[in-house]
């Protein structure tokens, strides 16, 4: 039987119910000062240094862009040391001792809304730059690059989506600050041009409907509405959110802004209301600890908070003579983590615990239910057929660039194949090929 499918359990529902458990006082704080985007960094603080809440403490450096980090509390400098990341990457790190006062940095200080309705394009490009604003719905993308588009806009689109099973951080903000997401989302369109707004939710949560639908009634200069997009799996890709919110198909590889559209993830969104505002860089972000393994937790914590650390506040791990797999973000495309002593960054939406049972992948059956499953109507099963192969050519003829490693091939195989990492493989390994012809 092929089973084909886009709608996935979700697992959500108990975690929504969770209070959320506020932790900003965590002692010590750690940045990376590089990261998968940006593989060089530098720091402007030295070891002794006292700095402040919203200090800039280094730039993290890629071949087109910059990102500057910002201490999220006040303290000393205590260590510029190397520690592992997520992948088990060596990479340097600034600590600072928090002294718990929190004092804020002379930088940041209100705008009034007089300043803020003369603030131009290029101010808040500049702003979200300045802050180091990126994308946090996963893609670590910068935000002032995506604003600065000379495009016409018709319209921004907030992505609340959230598709990932286990994932409830952008839920957690639309619900408790939904006016911070309007807010960030009147910016982006005043900032754009854009003169419609759209804030796109799943269709089964009718109770963030209820409550964005209210916070809107305080904005009734602004034409933004919520639209209820489809509780399949992956609606929150950015092309299917913008097909699903406003009905166009935008080709996969081609920018949204070419075709008059903005999208920006609810909680991106935040943060630039946060940065016009106030002046602040991301502070603290929702974050949880989910599955089998483990008491879930629900927690707004600082950036640059160890997870280890909410690991012992959850109680530690449920059955230690267990072996546990550890993924950060979601089931579907997070990434596998050797050690919970890593740490929250702009990004870090969730820690999910399983309880590691074991089991074997079986030879392929021919099913098709990888293929007819695909969102971006590739073959994965031809796809690993090829990499097992060897068979660059084949790699490139069957399209492997378009995956967007959602993870729904893995999902659905029967035989508990999986297929995403191969996916992933072959496009590392053709990307390897290609920049060797290229030299
Ligand atoms: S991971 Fe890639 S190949 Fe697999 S279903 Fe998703 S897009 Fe298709
Ligand atoms: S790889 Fe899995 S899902 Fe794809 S055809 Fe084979 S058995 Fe079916």
């Amino acid at each position: 039987m092929i089973m084909k499918t886009r709608m996935i359990p979700d697992g959500k529902a108990n975690l929504k119910k969770l209070p959320v458990y506020y932790h900003e006082n965590a002692e010590y704080l750690y940045y990376p000062i590089t990261n998968a985007r940006c593989p060089e960094g530098e720091t402007c603080v030295i070891d002794g240094q006292h700095v402040k809440v919203g200090e800039l403490i280094g730039t993290r450096k890629a071949a087109f862009f910059e990102q500057p980090i910002h201490s999220t509390v006040s303290g000393k400098i205590i260590a510029h040391e190397k520690r592992h990341d997520e992948f088990g990457k060596l990479v340097n790190y600034v600590i600072i001792k928090n002294d718990m006062q929190y004092t804020m940095h002379e930088s940041i200080v209100d705008r009034s809304e007089e300043e803020i309705a003369a603030l131009t394009k290029a101010d808040f490009v500049e702003i979200t730059k300045d802050m180091g604003l990126v994308g946090l719905g996963g893609s670590g993308f910068p935000t002032y690059i995506k604003l600065n588009t000379n495009k016409p806009i018709d319209v921004v689109v907030a992505n609340g989506v959230e598709c990932e099973p286990y994932l409830i951080s952008d839920y957690e903000l639309m619900m408790n600050e939904p006016h911070w997401v309007i807010k960030g989302l009147i910016y982006t369109m005043r900032s754009s041009g854009a003169k419609k707004g759209v804030i796109a939710i799943k269709k089964k949560y009718r109770d963030i409907k209820v409550v964005i639908d209210f916070a809107l009634k305080e904005y009734p200069d602004y034409d933004i509405e919520v639209v209820m997009v489809g509780n399949h799996y992956p609606s929150g890709w950015e092309l299917e959110t913008v097909k699903g919110a406003i009905g166009k198909k935008i080709p996969q590889f081609e920018l949204t802004a070419n075709h008059g559209v903005l999208i920006f993830n609810v909680s991106t969104l935040a943060t630039i209301f946060k940065a016009v505002k106030h002046r602040m860089p991301l502070l603290q972000r929702f974050f949880t600890i989910s599955g089998n393994g483990i008491e879930n937790v629900s927690f707004r914590v600082r950036v640059g908070t160890r997870i280890k650390d909410l690991v012992d506040i959850a109680g530690g791990y449920k059955d230690p003579a267990i072996p546990k797999v550890l993924v950060l973000g979601g089931p579907m495309m997070g990434t596998n983590t050797p050690s919970d002593d890593v740490v929250i960054t702009n990004t870090t939406t969730s820690l999910i615990v399983f309880n590691n049972e074991e089991y074997f992948e079986e030879p392929c059956i021919h099913c098709a239910a990888c293929v007819y499953s695909c969102p971006v109507k590739i073959e994965p099963v031809q796809i690993m057929n090829a990499l097992k192969d060897g068979d660059m050519e084949a790699l490139e003829l069957l399209n492997v660039n378009k995956c967007i490693e959602c993870g729904l091939c893995s999902f659905v195989c029967p035989s508990k194949i999986h297929l995403t990492d191969y996916m992933r493989q072959s496009k590392q390994e053709l990307r390897e090929v290609q920049n060797a012809s290229n030299r």
